[in-house]
Parts: structure tokens; sequence; C-alpha cells
């Protein structure tokens, strides 16, 4: 089991705070959803985790014991895996590339067997319910295709703690359930999701807790069920907001 714990986390650029004294937690098996508006602090605290920014003050911690993470390399290496929004899948490879890219970290290629290679990957394409040639090229998917290949990647790694920043923006209703089914098992399986979506209905539906943030601050944090949707629309705009108009 896997619990993640950021604690006191400042950032600034260039002078410019965007971080204040952010706490989160996501106990092991979890799943936070975190919200906030456009702005808030959310990437940056992701890009911070996945050591794509450096920390400047504050802690991370898994189960308990403090960690550096100092790359994205770094992070995967301590089971950390963010998918972020921008896709970023290698050009001109195929899906299998793609999806095992993160199992063979070094010299992958050297010991790359595709019968295998091709095996893993409809096994997890499989987990998604993605009807996807494992030798397409990325390229040539669409969106939603893309989408999945990059949480396949994510899943075919002993993720820990895995971040999804709006996965499901171009994913249609059966693909967010399939989604849905497969973030359940990787809760049995003690693992910390992460998961990024202005969605209420979907946040509802997969998380056990809620994180609010608003102008580089934590506003809001708590049990699902303790946070209504207009309580957090509340949070996010910082305001009390008519609800036709959210
Ligand atoms: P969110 O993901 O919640 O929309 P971001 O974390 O992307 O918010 O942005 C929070 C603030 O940090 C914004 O004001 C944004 O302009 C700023 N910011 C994020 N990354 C950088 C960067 N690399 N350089 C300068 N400012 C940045
Ligand atoms: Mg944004
Ligand atoms: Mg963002």
């Amino acid at each position: 089991a896997y619990r993640l714990q950021m604690k006191d986390i400042n950032k600034s650029f260039s002078g410019n705070q965007v971080l204040y004294g952010v706490d989160l937690e996501v106990p092991a098996g979890n799943v936070l959803a975190l919200l906030g508006e456009n702005g808030a602090g959310k990437s940056t605290l992701m890009k911070i985790l996945n050591g794509d920014y450096s920390l400047e003050s504050g802690e991370i911690a898994i189960d308990g014991g403090i960690v550096v993470i100092d790359s994205p390399r770094q992070a995967v290496s301590r089971g950390i895996r963010v998918i972020y929004q921008e896709l970023n899948y290698v050009k001109d490879t195929t899906v299998i590339e793609n999806v095992l890219l993160g199992s063979f970290p070094r010299k992958w290629g050297a010991f790359f067997d595709w019968k295998t290679a091709e095996s893993r990957t409809r096994e997890v394409l499989g987990l998604l319910n993605a009807n996807i040639d494992p030798y397409a090229r990325v390229a040539d998917l669409n969106i939603a295709e893309k989408q999945l290949v990059e949480i396949a990647k994510a899943f075919s790694t002993e993720a820990k703690i895995l971040v999804m920043d709006e996965p499901t923006a171009a994913l249609t209703s059966n693909e967010t359930k399939n989604l849905f089914k497969v973030i359940r098992q990787l809760k049995e399986k003690g693992v910390s999701v992460i998961y990024i979506s202005h969605r209420l209905e979907e946040i509802a539906e997969i998380a056990d807790l809620v994180m609010v943030m608003q102008d580089g601050r934590r506003v809001g944090y708590g049990p699902v069920s303790e946070f209504s949707p207009s309580e957090i629309v509340r949070l996010m705009v910082g305001r009390e907001v008519n609800q036709n108009l959210a």
C-alpha cells in the first residue's frame, strides 16, 4: 500500500509565488480529486511531484519516508506516474513501444522481445477494453486512442502513485466506464490516485477525497461525501455562485 504526502509546498517562478504552503495527502488505495480553476496551481503541484519542477521548500513522503525527486526519471523509479493533458508520446513509434517504454527504462531496445511485448501490450489494452492495434503508429491514432495509450503506458509499470490530468476529456462514456473499472482495480492493489477533473459527476462517482485549490492555496480537503457540487464550485471560485451560471 502506498500513501503519498506533500507537505508545505511553496513554489515561485521568477519571484512570482504560485504555491503557498500546499499540503496534499492521499491514503493508500484512495482516489483524490484535485480541483481548481485554471491557474490555481494544480499542474505546478503535480510537476513538482513528477520532478519536472524543482522542489523549492516542503517535503514529499511515500509511506511516511521522505523522498527526493529531482527528475521525471526519478519519479518513475519511485513508482510515480503522471499522465499529462498534453500527451507526450514518442514520435514515429508504435503503440507497443509507447505502452512498454516505462517498463524498460534502460536500454529497453536491447532486451526487446516483440512477441512478449505484443502480448503484454494486448493484455494492458485489454484491461482498458481499448481496441487498438499494437503495431499502429501512435501518431495515426485519434485523440481518444492516444489518451488510452498514455493510460496503458502508466498501467504497464508498477505504478504506486498515479496522477491523471483530465483523463476522460477525449473519452466516450464507455471508455470512461472502462477507465473507472481499472482505477477501482488499482485501488484494490493499494495504488494512490490523483484525479484532476472539472467534471463533478465523475468526481462523485470515482473519488474518495476532494482537494480544492484556489490561487495557489489549498482551500478545501476531505471525504467526497462532505462536498456538494455547489460547495466545490464555491471553494474553487472563492464566492457564492449562482448554480445556473456555474
Ligand atoms: P492549473 O494547472 O491549476 O491551471 P498551473 O499550475 O498551470 O495551474 O498554473 C499556476 C500558476 O503558475 C499560473 O499563474 C501559471 O501561469 C504559473 N506557472 C506555471 N508554470 C509556470 C512556469 N513554468 N513559469 C512561469 N509561471 C508558471
Ligand atoms: Mg491549466
Ligand atoms: Mg493544469
